[in-house]
């Protein structure tokens, strides 16, 4: 960003801004405000509702999750919640980073995509990004993209969560060299949870152009986990399996 663009928006965003450093080339910049919470950020979705953002641990490894992306599959909002209280009780040497919810505008009127219509699970610059409407007239149009991709950059994750759910699960599907994580959080959620079996998906079966899992694991080379609960899967026992699959993960970024 350019210093005159940073100083606008400063202006625009008053004392709450933490930082300018948030910017997309080609597109409208997203600043993240810096709340009075320490380790908790937010910005604005498209509608100005609050993407909350918390970091748990300054040190070691990042390890980034994305609570919910898209608005019809709310199965993973609660549990996350739940995660972020009992990750706070824990001590880990990692900087673990939750977006409690990356599409807030349709989590709020139960739509897959965000209030402008757009999956932002399609509008990533992944080198298979295609243009539409449905995806976005280029990579990184909607405001959402915008500041998950920023975090991204920011944050220099070594592995990447983003919870989803699909009337074929619960499983878990990776991108990019993320097999081993993968096994390790399916075991993990499997035991956890008394209702669902967990199984490991490589492949989720139809194309996926312009996704976060093709963008970050394909193209940025991270691994990253897509979970898949099941639609529907009940709020304990999707806990139990998040809870357990995410500290089985972490135990393996810290160790590896
Ligand atoms: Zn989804």
């Amino acid at each position: 960003m350019n210093k005159a663009a940073c100083v606008m928006l400063l202006s625009v965003c008053g004392a709450a801004v933490a930082g300018c450093a948030s910017s997309v080339a080609g597109s409208s910049a997203v600043v993240a405000h810096e709340a009075e919470t320490p380790g908790v950020e937010y910005a604005y979705s498209q509608e100005r509702r609050t993407i909350l953002t918390r970091t748990i641990g300054n040190a070691g490894p990042g390890v980034l999750i994305f609570g919910g992306i898209h608005g019809s599959e709310p199965e993973g909002l609660a549990p996350t919640q739940r995660l972020i209280e009992v990750l706070q009780n824990d001590t880990w040497p990692a900087q673990i980073v939750v977006v409690e919810d990356m599409n807030p505008d349709g989590s709020t009127l139960l739509s897959r995509y965000n209030a402008r219509g757009v999956d932002l699970n399609r509008n990533w610059p992944a080198s298979n990004f295609e243009s539409s409407f449905r995806h976005g007239e280029e990579a990184l149009s909607e405001i959402e993209t915008q500041y998950a991709y920023t975090l991204i950059q920011r944050v220099d994750p070594v592995l990447v969560i983003v919870l989803h759910s699909i009337h074929s699960g619960p499983f878990v599907n990776y991108d990019g060299p993320g097999i081993g994580y993968a096994e390790v959080f399916a075991s993990a959620a499997d035991d956890a949870d008394r209702s669902h079996t967990w199984n490991l998906q490589a492949d989720m079966g139809y194309e996926t152009p312009g996704s976060m899992g093709t963008y970050v694991g394909v193209d940025r080379g991270t691994p990253i986990l897509t979970i898949e609960f099941d639609r529907g899967h009940d709020e304990e026992s999707a806990t139990a399996a998040l809870i357990a699959g995410v500290r089985a993960v972490l135990d393996k970024v810290v160790t590896d």
